[in-house]
C-alpha cells in the first residue's frame, strides 16, 4: 500500500533519520502536502483567530466581488501558509499560482508571471522575504497601483512603458517577518502569524489524515502521533505516514498507543518530539557541564556538531519545550530537561535556575566570549 509515497523508501527500523522531525518539507514530498491539504476554511484545523480574522476578509472581498487584499502569512514551515494560500483562492473561487521569491531572479521573471494573471487570481509567493530588492521594486505599484513599470530597450534609447495588470490577490509566505522591508510589508492589506499547533488539535489533523489515507488510528495512537510532532501538521503527517509503515510490516496495519509508541521509538522521537541530537546536545549540558552555562561552540565541539546546527536547527525547538536558555553567560539546561532526561534536581548554587524552567530570555546574548 502506498508506495507512491516519496519516502516510503526508508524501511521501519531506519533509525539514523535526521531529517524525520525537520519541519520543512523534504525532496518529493511536496505531493503528499498537496494531497493532505485542507482543501476550505472550515476544514483547516487550528489557527482560529486567524481563521476568523481571513474569513471576514474573504466574505468581504466576495461580497463586493472584487480580489481580496493581499495576504502576508508568517511562521515556522509546515504550519500551514502554503495550505492557506490555497484556500484564499478556493474561498474566492479564483485560479491559484505558486512561485517563490528565490525563483524570481529579474524585474522580467516577475512581469512574465504578473501578465500572466487573470483578473481575480491568487499569485503565492513563499519566502517572499528572499525576493531580490530590484524585483521588489517592481512589485510595489503591482500590488498598490496594480500596474507595472517596465523598461524596453537598453542604454539611450531605452524607455519605461507602463503596463495595466488585472486585480489579483498576492499571498505572501515568511518564515521571518523581520526580514521583509517595510514599504513591502506595509502593501499587504491583512497580515497573520501562524502559531505552532496545540497537541488536541495536531489530535484532529492526525485522525484526518488518517482517513485521507485510510490507516486505522485509535484515539490513543493519534495523540501519541500528535504529541510528538513538535506542534507542526506536516511533522504530524510525516510520523504518521512512519507509525503506518511500521503498522503494516510488524502489525496488522492497524495504530493503536503501543504500535504508535514501538514505531516512534524506532525512529528516535520521544515523548516531547526530540530527537537523537536535541537529547544528546541536552545530556551534553546536563551530564557533561553541569547545567551549564556553556557557550555555543563549546556545546557544539561536545556533540560534534557545527555551532550553526546547534544554533538552528536544535535549539529553537529545545528553547520552546523549556529544556534550555539562553543566558548572557551560556546555555543552561532547565529543571525541566533534568526532568526529561530522568536526572536528579541539580543542587541550589548550580548553574540552573530552579525558579523559572522554560522561562524565556529577554536578550539573545551570544557568550561565546567569556568561555575562552
Ligand atoms: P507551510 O507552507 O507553512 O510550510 P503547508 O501549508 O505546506 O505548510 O503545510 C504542510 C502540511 O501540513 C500540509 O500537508 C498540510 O496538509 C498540513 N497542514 C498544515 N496546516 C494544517 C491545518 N491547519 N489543518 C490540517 N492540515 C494542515
Amino acid at each position: 500500500m502506498a508506495t507512491d509515497d516519496p519516502d516510503h523508501t526508508a524501511p521501519p527500523g531506519a533509525h539514523d533519520d535526521p531529517e524525520l522531525l525537520e519541519a520543512g518539507a523534504l525532496p518529493g514530498e511536496d505531493r503528499v502536502d498537496a494531497s493532505l491539504r485542507p482543501g476550505r476554511l472550515e476544514e483547516f484545523i487550528g489557527q482560529d483567530r486567524v481563521r476568523r480574522q481571513l474569513e471576514l476578509v474573504l466574505v468581504g472581498a466576495r461580497q463586493r466581488g472584487q480580489a481580496a487584499d493581499h495576504v502576508l502569512l508568517s511562521g515556522a514551515p509546515g504550519l500551514g501558509k502554503t495550505t492557506l494560500a490555497a484556500i484564499v483562492a478556493a474561498e474566492v473561487g479564483a485560479a491559484f499560482r505558486a512561485t517563490s521569491g528565490p525563483a524570481i531572479e529579474r524585474p522580467g521573471d516577475l512581469a512574465a508571471i504578473l501578465t500572466g494573471l487573470e483578473p481575480g487570481d491568487v499569485l503565492f509567493l513563499d519566502e517572499v522575504h528572499r525576493l531580490p530588492r530590484t524585483v521588489e521594486e517592481v512589485l510595489y505599484p503591482a500590488m498598490e497601483d496594480f500596474q507595472l513599470d517596465i523598461v524596453v530597450g537598453k542604454g539611450p534609447g531605452a524607455r519605461s512603458i507602463r503596463l495595466d495588470l488585472p486585480r489579483f490577490t498576492l499571498v505572501g509566505a515568511t518564515t521571518r517577518t523581520g526580514l521583509i522591508s517595510s514599504p513591502l510589508r506595509d502593501r499587504f492589506g491583512f497580515s497573520a502569524h501562524l502559531e505552532h499547533y496545540e497537541v488536541h488539535e495536531l489530535d484532529r489533523i492526525v485522525r484526518r489524515s488518517a482517513r485521507l489515507l485510510e490507516v486505522p488510528v485509535d484515539g490513543e495512537g493519534a495523540v501519541e502521533i500528535a504529541s510528538r510532532s513538535r506542534g507542526t501538521p506536516r511533522i504530524a503527517n510525516r510520523l504518521l505516514r512512519r507509525v503506518r509503515d511500521v503498522a503494516e510490516v510488524e502489525g496488522e496495519g492497524r495504530v493503536d498507543l503501543d504500535l504508535a509508541r514501538h514505531a516512534l521509538e524506532l525512529f528516535d522521537v520521544d515523548e516531547l518530539g526530540l530527537d537523537r541530537l536535541d537529547r544528546r546536545v541536552l545530556e551534553a549540558l546536563v551530564d557533561g557541564f553541569g547545567g551549564g552555562p556553556v557557550g555555543l561552540t563549546t556545546l557544539a565541539t561536545a556533540v560534534a556538531e557545527e555551532p550553526d546546527t546547534l544554533e538552528d536547527a536544535v535549539e529553537p525547538f529545545l528553547l520552546r519545550c523549556g529544556l534550555l536558555q539562553r543566558t548572557p553567560r551560556g546555555r543552561t539546561a532547565t529543571m525541566a530537561a533534568y526532568a526529561h532526561l530522568g536526572r536528579p534536581a541539580p543542587q541550589a548554587g548550580s548553574g540552573v535556575d530552579p525558579r523559572r524552567p522554560g522561562a524565556v530570555p529577554l536578550f539573545d546574548l551570544d557568550e561565546d566570549q567569556t568561555q575562552t
